[in-house]
């Protein structure tokens, strides 16, 4: 027993959450909104801005641990709680994690493929960027970004003002646009003593910028270049002494898996694993910060299938409950807005 404090209050939160209080766990979520998914589920609620000190502080004061489930968080506000909890994933985690200029650089030296990008502070940055990386690109601001947004797609030198101007001339990364066939993800927990396991990675699908599916296992392209993702994933995760669950997204390109970015937390592409694997992510994600022994990540099931309800889709959940083999999954959000996510289908395929 225990309890564990949670920086976010979304689905994330609130399935983290659900997983905690199997395992006998208290949740206190710490959240700028008055209320949001996870609140349903949790045992506490504290409304407060993450550069609020004080109330941080008092906050700590009230749970064994901390962790996070959105990674937008100010990393002041980590630090804060560093010196009187443990927090996991650590700071430096979050620090890169949250920036993806820190976060490109960070895996390139690690000797990581990724894009060819460049640095962007201000519209003669991106001038001289458009020229060093090509056409097409894509230009993302380096922080807040999430679904898609904060993200403009250049297909020519001339649309740089225009790219400037709508991502708000915030510091940017200017990346070259990788030509792919397929997405994929890798998940892996990482214990206290350093253990890694992985799951196994699913084939991710996006629609207007935002994940629609997440299918394990992916085809043959996928699987050819999973040895070699999962091998900077656990670089990645030694590199920063990782504790908890780690996303890192790869494009399947010509040449082996290309990094796009990674999340230090529990990820939508692996929301399949609650049914689909033997732990959950959500599950190995709290043993893992408890300091726990982890759960065994295999799958359950020959073929799992995760689907996204994004908007109005969630209205058809009668017909997604016809189905037998289909596990429903609602954030209790009340208002369906175009682009959001409100819950999501796992489907498990078995003979
Ligand atoms: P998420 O919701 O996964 O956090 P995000 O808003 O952080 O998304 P990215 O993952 O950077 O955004 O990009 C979203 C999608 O856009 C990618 O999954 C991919 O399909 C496409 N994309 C992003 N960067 C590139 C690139 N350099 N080349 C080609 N496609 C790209
Ligand atoms: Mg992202
Ligand atoms: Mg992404």
């Amino acid at each position: 027993g225990g309890t564990i404090g949670i920086l976010g209050g979304g689905q994330l939160g609130r399935m983290l959450s659900m997983a905690a209080a199997q395992l006998g766990y208290r949740t206190h979520i710490y959240a700028p909104e008055e209320s949001g998914p996870a609140a349903d589920v949790s045992s506490d609620w504290t409304r407060g801005g993450y550069d609020n000190a004080d109330a941080l502080l008092r906050f700590g004061a009230c749970v064994d641990v901390v962790t996070y489930e959105f990674e937008n968080v100010e990393t002041a506000a980590i630090e804060v709680l560093s010196h009187s909890r443990i927090v996991r994933p650590g700071v430096g985690a979050l620090k890169i994690a949250q920036d993806r200029l820190a976060e490109k650089s960070f895996v390139a030296g690690l000797g990581g493929a990724t894009a060819p990008y460049r640095a962007v502070n201000s519209v003669a940055d991106l001038h001289d960027a458009i020229a060093a990386v090509g056409t097409p690109c894509i230009l993302k601001t380096n922080r807040f970004g999430y679904d898609g947004k904060g993200q403009v797609r250049i297909a020519d030198a001339g649309e740089a003002d225009a790219a400037w101007d709508a991502i708000g001339g915030h510091p940017a990364i200017l990346e070259g646009f990788v030509r792919f066939d397929e997405e994929f993800s890798v998940i892996l927990v990482r214990g206290e003593d350093g253990a890694v396991r992985f799951w196994d990675s699913a084939a991710n699908v996006h629609r207007d910028g935002i994940l629609a599916t997440s299918t394990v296992p992916a085809g043959a392209a996928i699987s050819a270049q999973v040895d070699t993702a999962r091998a900077m994933a656990r670089t990645i995760a030694d590199g920063l002494d990782y504790v908890g669950v780690l996303a890192v997204e790869f494009f399947a390109g010509e040449d082996g898996p290309v990094f796009n970015e990674m999340a230090p937390r529990v990820h939508n592409s692996g929301h399949w694993t609650i049914e689909g694997a033997i732990t959950s992510q959500f599950e190995n994600h709290i043993r893992a910060i408890c300091g726990l022994p982890l759960g065994a990540t295999g799958l359950a099931v020959p073929r799992v299938e995760m689907r996204n309800l994004i908007g109005d889709e969630a209205n058809h959940w009668r017909a997604i409950l016809a189905d037998p083999a289909s596990h429903l999954h609602l954030y209790g959000k009340s208002e369906a807005r175009p682009g959001r996510k409100m819950g999501h289908v796992t489907r498990l395929v078995f003979p």
